[in-house]
């Protein structure tokens, strides 16, 4: 029987796309998510590409009861854990929200995991836990600086909640996704972010600019120490990065994790300033963007890239996607999304 997988955060952009790779690699996924910044209309989307009807829950997983019935309802063999607030800027606003809702959240998913022994734990990381870094690559062993906010802090924060909670037992086993800059669409033009608040992401703000939904966009800062003066990150396509969630989860499965936690890196290991992340949307749709060069936006890192050779060796993991797909398959879902 095909092995039920519990993804939390099952309605947002990752979460969906990871649903989608679950299914072709033949999970049973189960939705869950509060809906605050995703509509359980994508999962219609879904089902147009699969040929699957997804089980969703319209529930805050900190309700432990409600969440608890999932748990009562379903075997469940694997969680994998998105649910989570993840506006940088809102988290220094309201930094009491973000705590009481990405902490409680997590506990009560471990808490029902290890209560109904869930054999796999996959956890949304992000690279923002490795704080305002000296140099990249950063391999998984870089030391941690201070988050940058409480966003960030938040996932440190999760990390340490997972590793303290699962080191001393060895039925269930957890994998620390790190996320380097998820973008882009799903191939097949029928999904991608669709986000209840206005996007504040390089990606979804150039293809709302060129869509016409803003008059113009502004490059936070060009006089930092990089190629061009622009910041460097790293933009890995989301379909890449939901493959990468099943990699674990079957790595985990097939018993091939000794010990209780590990950890990898997502980006494809190349970072591109904004500036040629603009270049690469124009080259790619022909489109000239509107943009204008305006102050450093506070918070803000000067340069981050992954070194990914641990997913690469030991989760088989080998991101296809580049930059230009990104963009492509990010203009391709913001015309589609501007006619749903
Ligand atoms: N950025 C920008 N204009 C925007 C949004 C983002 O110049 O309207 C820059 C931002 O300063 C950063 C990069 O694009 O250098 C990526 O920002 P994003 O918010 O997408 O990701 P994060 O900062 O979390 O890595």
């Amino acid at each position: 029987m095909s092995k039920k997988v519990l993804v939390t955060g099952g309605t947002g952009y990752i979460g969906s796309h990871t649903i989608i790779d679950l299914i072709e690699n033949g999970f049973t996924p189960i939705s869950v998510d509060n809906g605050v910044n995703s509509m359980a209309s994508i999962l219609d989307q879904v089902s147009s590409i699969t040929g699957i009807t997804v089980e969703h829950y319209n529930i805050d997983l900190c309700d432990f009861a409600k969440t608890e019935q999932i748990f009562k309802e379903h075997e469940i063999t694997g969680v994998i854990h998105f649910a989570a607030l993840k506006a940088v800027g809102e988290s220094v606003e309201q930094p009491l929200r973000y705590f009481k809702n990405n902490i409680d959240s997590l506990l009560t998913v471990l808490e029902l995991s290890q209560k109904y022994q869930v054999k796999a734990f996959i956890f949304s990381s992000s690279c923002t836990v490795y704080g305002d870094v000296l140099s990249s690559p950063v391999t998984e062993e870089t030391p941690m600086q201070e988050a940058a906010s409480p966003y960030g802090r938040t996932k440190q924060i999760g990390e340490q909640i997972i590793s303290d909670t699962l080191a001393h037992q060895n039925k269930l086993k957890a994998v620390l996704l790190r996320y380097f800059n998820p973008a882009g669409a799903h191939t097949s033009g029928l999904l991608g972010e669709a986000p209840s608040t206005p996007a504040a992401n390089l990606v979804p703000v150039i293809t709302e600019t060129a869509i016409g939904k803003r008059e113009s966009m502004s490059i936070f800062g060009t006089d930092y120490d990089t190629r061009d003066g622009s910041c460097i990150r790293d933009y890995i396509h989301v379909m890449d990065l939901a493959h990468a969630h099943t990699l674990a989860l079957q790595h985990i499965l097939s018993g091939k994790q000794d010990q209780p936690v590990d950890i990898y890196n997502l980006g494809i290991g190349q970072g591109a300033t904004v500036l040629e992340v603009i270049k690469a949307f124009e080259e790619t749709t022909q489109i000239k963007l509107n943009y204008q060069i305006a102050p450093r936006r506070p918070g803000d890192i000067m340069a981050i890239f992954a070194n990914y050779d641990k997913a690469k060796e030991k989760l088989g993991w080998n991101p296809k996607y580049k930059i230009q797909d990104i963009m492509r398959t990010a203009w391709v879902w913001e015309q589609k999304r501007t006619k749903l």
